[in-house]
């Protein structure tokens, strides 16, 4: 209990009322109050002596009243305070005969303890100062209790884990900065409310009934959770709860701390993404397509059931990539993936194996053709255009399919026959698609044979140039020829461009087959105009491959120098494939082949996604009409329709127009009706090696001259 002393009670003590028994049971009282006090009390004579000192006084100190009484004050001084303190203290206790303050002091065992002091004068009738009162109380435990809360109360504002307290009702008390920072609820936004309002609704209610059971039981719980803040946004918490007990033991409040880990998680889950998941088309990668391709062979197994495996290439993606730059072949990847997705089922998985390719399974499936069903819906999807902005490209794709158990009953062995028969789709015209079969693994060996031999044929001379005549449609003489290129290999005989082309744009080495074809081409032209023969324009293919080449203009004009051949000689033969992309810097580079004099031809046109708006766009000389729109001809007037009108289209732009592939004379007959300008087939002249050609180009000499 704490009591005051004021000055009429100092007053009445310094100066007893006359009457002496009245005098005597005072001083009594007064003593018995000394004796008593909580204070401890100290009373000393001007000189600086102590007179007397209460049991409190040897409580709080550890000196005994013999020890202290006789001793001056400064027994107890520490040097907590400075000189200058003390000078203070006693100037104010003679100039107002009062002081009160907060001191350190030492006790006699050395601790020092603070303490709350008063210093008064008792002064006699005369004014004389007769003694000092010093009354005080050990502050210690409350000093302790006053740095613990400061303590608190800075750690609650500063803390970095959100702290939230609530009353046993769950009404929220109050909240720390680091709490508005993480929840975006500021202290008098939350007051009153219950700690609900985080919830996310991502936790069910059994997980809050365990978690308050927990709590019950044991006085706290921490675990992860997702709440919700102000703005909406969902974010995880690592957070603990605990009881907080009276000495009762009865549950007083509750305290959550939580830290924001959301960070954390996300990049725990993007680590673990993108070890499974491909960060351009969101499509499982390679690692989980085979754990799932794995599980789907287990349950499969025991249901007895088939697992097909879509095997799926883009077609010149490659080109699409390099020409186009790599944002349009990754825009061409998202958009594709999003189509495959749009061909399956729930249940079914697309994955992206890398770089152009796509893996499908299909896991429950009964026979065959359920696969080739998902097929047809692949390529339906694959029909329309894909945008990119203001561009539009046609791109297709070429698929293989494997069926578990008939091509394989593992993982790896269901890939490499989806692939392999992938690689025979890629060579089909329509429909690039192809079911495994046994006879394809023989084809890949010879495919891989034949990488290698082509890398050293031109090494060992095996290539070799033929020449197929074009003529016109109403003299019949020749008026042109293609180079067609051979490769006469030593076991396995000649080999079609058809299939080696292809393999040596892969592989890189079309552009060195493809200066020797030009260099071979325009030398022998020139050589048969020195020879006397009558002079002829040559045809010479031109892969995608080369047209890439920024230097194609200069190697030409180099070649037309080195070989002496005149310009107007030499005609260029192009595929759509090529004119299909960047349709601006295809301009640019053929303007620039038109500059050195040689023509254009537009090759096999109609077969690919022809845009008719090419044929005055580019500058070309010719048109080539594919072979498919030749074959029968005179049988189908569809496509004597589009031969007619193709024809009329180039002679409107002042065009050539070829008919390739003519086998018979009834379609002979429809071409000429056509106003077809130049034939080029079987039945005029199949390909021949130079020689041959040289003894054609005499003959038509001679048949011309007769
Ligand atoms: P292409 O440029 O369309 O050549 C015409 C193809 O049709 C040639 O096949 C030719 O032999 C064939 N052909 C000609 N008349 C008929 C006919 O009446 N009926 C049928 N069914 N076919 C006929 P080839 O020589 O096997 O060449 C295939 C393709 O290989 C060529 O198609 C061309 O794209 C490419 N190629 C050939 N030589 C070269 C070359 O030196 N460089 C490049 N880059 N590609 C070449
Ligand atoms: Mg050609
Ligand atoms: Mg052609």
């Amino acid at each position: 209990m704490k009591r005051r002393w004021n000055r009429s009670s100092r007053e009445a003590w310094a100066r007893p009322t006359p009457g002496k028994q009245e005098a005597e049971e005072k001083l009594r009282m007064f003593a018995r109050v000394l004796h008593s006090a909580a204070e401890g009390i100290m009373i000393t004579d001007p000189g600086g002596r102590i007179v007397s000192v209460n049991p409190a006084f040897s409580r709080i100190t550890g000196y005994s009243e013999e020890e202290a009484v006789g001793r001056n004050p400064n027994l107890l001084k520490s040097d907590v305070q400075q000189a200058q303190f003390y000078v203070d203290l006693w100037a104010a206790v003679h100039a107002a005969g009062y002081w009160e303050g907060e001191i350190w002091n030492r006790r006699k065992n050395g601790d020092l303890y603070p303490q709350k002091l008063s210093i008064s004068t008792v002064r006699d009738e005369g004014g004389a100062i007769r003694h000092y009162v010093g009354i005080f109380t050990d502050m210690t435990e409350r000093k302790q209790a006053d740095i613990d809360l400061r303590l608190y109360a800075r750690l609650f504002e500063s803390a970095s884990e959100g702290i939230m307290i609530t009353d046993t009702n769950g009404r929220i008390l109050s909240v720390n900065p680091a709490f508005t920072a993480t929840t975006g609820y500021t202290l008098e936004e939350v007051v009153g409310r219950s700690p609900r309002i985080l919830h996310s609704g991502m936790q069910d209610a059994a997980f809050y009934v365990d978690m308050w059971a927990a709590i019950h039981a044991t006085g706290c719980w921490q675990g992860e959770i997702w709440n919700r803040r102000k703005n909406g946004d969902i974010y995880a918490e690592w957070l603990s709860i605990n009881a907080v007990r009276e000495e009762n033991g009865r549950i007083s409040n509750y305290v959550g701390m939580f830290t924001d880990i959301t960070e954390r998680k996300k990049s725990e889950e993007h680590l673990k993404y993108l070890a499974l998941y491909d960060p351009l088309t969101e499509l499982p990668n390679r690692t989980l397509f085979r754990e799932r391709l794995q599980q789907a062979l287990q349950f499969a197994g025991r249901q007895r059931q088939r697992v097909a495996l879509l095997f799926i290439d883009l077609d010149n993606f490659k080109f699409i990539n390099d020409s186009l730059g790599h944002a349009y072949g990754d825009q061409l990847l998202q958009q594709a993936a999003k189509r495959l997705k749009s061909c399956v089922r729930k249940n079914d998985m697309v994955a992206r194996l890398g770089g152009d390719e796509f893996i499908i399974v299909l896991p429950h499936i009964s026979a065959a053709q359920d696969a080739i069903h998902v097929v047809k819906h692949i390529f339906e999807q694959f029909d329309a255009p894909f945008t990119f902005g203001p561009h539009t490209h046609f791109a297709t794709a070429s698929i293989g399919v494997s069926v578990y158990p008939e091509d394989g009953d593992d993982p790896e062995t269901l890939i490499q026959h989806a692939d392999l028969a992938m690689y025979h789709a890629k060579n089909r015209r329509n429909d690039k698609f192809q079911l495994y079969a046994p006879h394809m693994n023989d084809q890949l060996k010879r495919r891989m044979e034949l990488e290698r031999a082509l890398r050293d044929a031109m090494a060992k001379d095996q290539l070799h140039m033929y020449y197929q005549p074009q003529m016109d449609i109403h003299t019949g003489t020749i008026v042109g020829m293609e180079a067609l290129l051979r490769w006469k290999h030593p076991e396995l005989g000649l080999i079609s461009p058809a299939e080696f082309i292809p393999l040596a744009e892969e592989t890189g080495l079309i552009v060195e087959i493809g200066d020797w074809v030009l260099r071979q081409v325009c030398g022998q032209n020139k050589a048969w105009q020195a020879a006397g023969c009558r002079p002829v324009k040559v045809s010479v293919n031109l892969s995608a491959i080369q047209f890439q080449q920024r230097n194609l203009a200069d190697q030409i004009r180099d070649v037309l120098r080195q070989t002496g051949l005149e310009p107007q000689w030499l005609c260029l033969e192009i595929t759509e494939t090529i004119s299909m992309y960047q349709v601006e810097s295809i301009r640019i580079m053929l303007q620039e082949l038109k500059a050195i004099g040689v023509d254009v031809a537009i090759d096999d046109f109609g077969k690919g996604h022809s845009a008719l708006s090419y044929l005055k766009r580019f500058p070309i000389d010719i048109v080539k009409i594919d072979k498919c729109f030749i074959e029968g001809i005179h049988n189908d007037p569809e496509n004597e329709a589009i031969v007619r009108a193709v024809t009329d289209l180039a002679h409107g732009l002042r065009l050539q127009v070829i008919a390739e592939g003519v086998e018979t004379e009834e379609e002979l007959a429809v071409l000429r009706q056509l106003r077809c300008d130049r034939v080029q087939g079987f039945l005029l002249g199949r390909p021949v090696a130079a020689e041959a050609m040289e003894r054609l180009l005499a003959g038509d000499r001679e048949a011309a001259g007769r």
